[in-house]
């Protein structure tokens, strides 16, 4: 009955993770996720998160954008529903007036101190389950009093960079692990390691990843899996799933994608075009 405390991840695991759609589900079923992303000259980061928490199968999803991302996100994803903040380039004052079952945070949002103030009255007092991302993640390694708000159970997912400024140097991977664990532990946090072989560390336990090419090096990519454990969260899979299984799916597709035309060629948006395909894949 003891769980191994590192597991790889590969196709068996992932179809024990995954949770089937219903007969009889309706949109509501599969939850709304909230998308929180974008500034002037980042919008896209705001699309693919969106999108990708789309085509991982929520059943609704809201871009929360600035003022300027309205055209552009309700052009782009006639799927989706959008708020703006009242700033026309940044966030500064993210409030809606319905509950949603997922908030995703941080793609492309900057860091202009009225964002910040904008993200600790996010997370206050607030029992929905976070995806914490990109500029959100870089704002909390810079401000303390963000990073004592942070939600427990929140999930992480910092690339090497945004590690580095969350946790500071380590000397070699068992140091970062172990750095990473007593962060988790310390902030009852979920923190997904990104790179080729994708780790994700919840207490004491790690998971491996096994999908996932070089080909998913290219910008967007995160902003892709943020939306995708977004949208898993919202369908209901509790953080550590969502974390494993998403980080699984976005990987797989990016894998399908790399097959269609080569890793040079691969863009964010042949990542998340694919999810479909790895759900198909799948079983
Ligand atoms: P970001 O840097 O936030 O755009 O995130 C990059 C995403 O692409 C993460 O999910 C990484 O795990 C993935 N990725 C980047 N480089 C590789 C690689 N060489 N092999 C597999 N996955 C990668
Ligand atoms: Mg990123």
């Amino acid at each position: 009955n003891a769980e191994p405390l590192a597991q790889l991840i590969s196709k068996p695991e992932a179809q024990r993770f995954y949770q089937t759609r219903e007969k009889f589900g309706h949109k509501g079923t599969y939850g709304h996720a909230l998308i929180v992303a974008g500034s002037y000259g980042k919008m896209g980061a705001a699309i693919l998160s969106t999108t990708a928490a789309f085509r991982i199968g929520s059943g609704m999803v809201t871009a929360f954008v600035p003022k300027c991302g309205y055209n552009i996100l309700q052009t782009a994803i006639p799927e989706a529903m959008v708020i703006t903040d009242n700033e026309e380039a940044f966030l500064s004052d993210i409030s809606f007036d319905f509950e949603p079952s997922a908030i995703g945070v941080g793609m492309g949002i900057g860091k202009n101190k009225a964002t910040v103030e904008a993200l600790k009255k996010l997370f206050t007092d607030s029992e929905i389950p976070f995806v914490i991302d990109a500029d959100a993640l870089n704002n909390i390694s810079e401000n303390k009093g963000l990073l004592k708000l942070l939600p427990k159970h929140s999930v992480l997912t910092p690339h090497p960079g945004e590690l580095k400024r969350l946790i500071g140097e380590w000397k070699d991977d068992y140091d970062k692990l172990e750095k990473v664990k007593k962060f988790s532990e310390k902030h009852e946090v979920v923190v997904v390691i990104k790179g080729a072989y994708t780790i994700t560390v919840y207490g004491d336990k790690l998971y491996i990843n096994t999908t996932g090419n070089p080909g998913m090096a290219t910008a967007g990519s995160g902003d892709a899996l943020s939306g995708v454990i977004t949208g898993l969260l919202s369908q209901g899979y509790d953080p550590l799933l969502a974390s494993v299984f998403g980080v699984y799916m976005h990987g797989s597709a990016g894998d399908i994608a790399s097959e269609q035309m080569g890793f040079e060629a691969v863009m964010a948006g042949d990542i998340i075009d694919n999810l479909g395909e790895a759900y198909l894949d799948l079983f």
